[in-house]
């Protein structure tokens, strides 16, 4: 759409409609997974707002091509600075006395804040007189997966946009549109879970099918019960230590296949390529058995996130501490 890869066409076109008309609101939420293209609706948007012409975006203009080109001047996007997990007070008393000077080249000023969820509250809060009170020309654009991490301060002066998972019709369209006949496109449509990023991940990941290849292979040792058994297991998930979670995930979405199939909806399974191997699986382990081996791997997949946010939360910390400030 006016060569921005935005999946969420209706909504796009309402925005651009609401700049067409002359008044758009000056703040806006747009809540959604990551991985359904928000930043790019959030640049075409922009692009927009920016356009020095009455049929924005017109493409043409000064503000546009630059808009297109990431080199806007009056386009600005707002992320962690290198290595950094959160948008910093700074960076956020920089951009308060940037929204002050006037648009260099466009119609508008847009700030976009490209994972606003992770503004610490105090760089919320810089910024929320600005947002209560902003420059007749300044727009700020909030990207986040969840509203609620914002304060309710905020909140409440933002237009929300929410962006939904794609549909499996719309999800083979984009599949089709990147991999061609790709013969596993059932299977990536449902694992993708209506994000389009997944989708392309998986298609463009060389390991991708080794590694499913070698999970679904060892899917029924998981109920060995041996020692040496499980020991392999973990060599298995240690070697392939970067695809920890993947693995995890791929082994809950087999299980889930086969309760699916004890309870006779063999439709709904997500592996639909390996319906045999599953069905063989499914022949020997009781339902009651398969929902307990999800839970335990749900855990391990929970444990593993905890590690990592863990590790995420002491890195913070440790470099928020001086010795003199
Ligand atoms: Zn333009």
């Amino acid at each position: 759409m006016y060569g921005y890869e935005t999946f969420h066409e209706k909504l796009a076109e309402g925005l651009i409609a609401n700049v067409r008309g002359g008044n758009p609101p000056h703040a806006y939420i747009f809540e959604g997974d990551a991985g359904l293209g928000l930043f790019e609706t959030a640049r075409l948007f922009a692009a927009s707002l920016a356009c020095n012409a009455d049929n924005a975006p017109c493409g043409v203009c000064n503000s546009c091509v630059s808009a297109k080109a990431e080199s806007n001047p009056d386009i600005i996007v707002i992320k962690p600075e290198d290595k950094k997990k959160s948008i910093s007070v700074e960076q956020m008393r920089e951009m308060i006395s940037d929204a002050y000077i006037k648009p260099f080249l466009a119609k508008r000023k847009v700030y976009i804040f490209a994972d606003a969820g992770i503004a610490t509250e105090s760089a919320q809060n810089a910024i929320l007189k600005l947002i209560e009170e902003p420059p007749e020309y300044a727009v700020f654009i909030l990207i986040c997966d969840n509203a609620d991490l914002l304060l309710e301060t905020i909140r409440s002066r933002c237009v929300k946009i929410r962006f939904s998972p794609l549909s499996e019709e719309k999800m083979l369209e984009y599949v089709e549109s990147i991999s061609p006949n790709n013969s596993k496109r059932e299977f990536i449509v449902r694992y993708s879970a209506g994000i389009p990023q997944n989708a392309k991940n998986i298609i463009e990941d060389e390991s991708f099918d080794r590694i499913r290849t070698e999970t679904v292979k060892r899917l029924p040792l998981l109920f060995s019960q041996r020692k040496l058994t499980a020991y392999n297991l973990a060599d298995f998930v240690e070697e392939n230590k970067d695809n920890a979670a993947l693995i995890l995930s791929l082994w809950a979405g087999l299980m889930r296949d086969i309760i699916f199939i004890h309870q006779d909806s063999v439709k709904l399974i997500t592996n639909g390529d390996y319906e045999r191997e599953l069905t063989e699986v499914a022949a020997r382990v009781e339902e009651r058995a398969a929902v307990k081996a999800l839970e335990s791997i749900m855990h391990a997949e929970e444990m593993l996130r905890r590690y990592v946010s863990l590790r995420a939360l002491v890195l913070k910390m440790a470099l928020s501490i001086k010795p003199n400030w």
